[in-house]
């Protein structure tokens, strides 16, 4: 068992993975400056309130809680606001971990998973993408994630450091018994959005309905947040017993439109869900699946939560709970 500090570990994903690290045995410590993140997403004791880019205090805290291995989630997220102000995702998720390695340096730690996406692959040749596919990101959000898995592997070579990159597709679900569950602000997923419909009965709009796909609408592998946090937990362990890193798409394998997410919300409600048609939302692709066989293959992890009507009751339990 081991010490991890988890960065942006009061974040949807990075509070999964907190919750099943713990389960499995880990300590964690959790660096998170709650610019984004809610304090209540953490366990009692081991939140520590401090922005990536204070290079000494997270060095402090790697050293003084003798971290064996850095999980990094700490970042900004929203596709839209790095389009209208892409300083901001330069400074905070590439200035950040620019800080945050030159803190694993000094503490002397040099294990590291980092939270990449899909985006990486902007509109990608083939789907299923495999990793191997042009990294060609198409908005600021995806190239500040590319600028950093560079930066990473580069401190592979030259540092050192193991590194395991994972490029996640659509997180989503809930972990209700944890009290944990999606709540971004603004929210602008679409299952959070389509439950927040049914419970408000205000309509969500469906971005496009003409795209090249079986029904018109985009076609995404959404992934239960809780299989997520599971192939963080394979990636740290595999780095910690000596495993070689890499980067690695986590996905289903399995797409879903934006109808068929509409038809699986009805079914777990009950309830309409109410709609209109809109017009495309601009840096959509049309499709994105993952092949996720290199991380099934390498890190023996496989999505258990796959199923779409099981993420959704999920999140609806979540969404009553906790309101729209
Ligand atoms: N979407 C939609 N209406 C919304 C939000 C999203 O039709 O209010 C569509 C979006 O165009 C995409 C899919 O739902 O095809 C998933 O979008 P989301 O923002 O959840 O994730 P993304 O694929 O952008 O990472």
């Amino acid at each position: 068992m081991a010490k991890i500090l988890v960065t942006g570990g009061a974040g949807y994903i990075g509070s999964h993975t907190v919750y099943f690290l713990r389960k499995s045995g880990h300590s964690v410590i959790v660096a998170d400056n709650l610019s984004r993140g809610d304090r209540a997403n953490v366990p009692e004791g081991i939140l520590r309130v401090v922005d990536l880019r204070d290079t000494a205090k997270l060095a402090s805290i790697l050293r003084e809680e003798q971290c064996e291995a850095v999980i990094h989630f700490a970042a900004y997220i929203a596709v839209g606001e790095s389009t209208k102000a892409p300083e901001l995702y330069f400074a905070n998720n590439v200035g950040g971990s620019t800080s945050l390695f030159e803190a694993m340096q000094q503490a002397g730690v040099n294990k590291l998973v980092f939270s990449s996406t899909a985006a990486a692959y902007g509109n990608p040749q083939r789907v299923p993408i495999t990793e191997d596919q042009p990294i060609a990101p198409i908005n600021p959000y995806g190239d500040s994630k590319v600028m950093v898995e560079r930066m990473i592997e580069l401190l592979d070579q030259y540092r050192g450091f193991h590194s395991i990159r994972l490029r996640y597709f659509n997180a989503c679900g809930a972990e209700p018994e944890a009290g944990l569950g999606e709540r971004h602000d603004p929210e602008t997923h679409l299952i959070p959005l389509v439950l927040r419909a049914v419970l408000t009965g205000k309509p969500v709009t469906v971005f496009g309905e003409d795209y090249d796909t079986p029904d018109g609408t985009c076609v995404r592998d959404y992934i239960h947040v809780s299989d997520l946090a599971q192939a963080h937990i394979n990636a740290v362990e595999h780095l910690l017993n000596g495993g070689a890193g890499g980067a690695f798409n986590v996905g289903t394998g399995v797409g879903h439109s934006v109808r068929e997410v509409l038809s699986a919300v009805e079914k777990v409600t009950g309830r309409k869900a109410p709609y209109i048609s809109g017009p495309r939302r601009e840096g959509d692709p049309p499709r994105l699946v993952a092949d996720s066989q290199k991380l099934q293959n390498t890190l023996g992890w496989k999505p258990v939560r796959a199923d779409l009507e099981r993420i959704v009751a999920d999140a609806w339990e979540f969404a009553q709970r906790h309101g729209a």
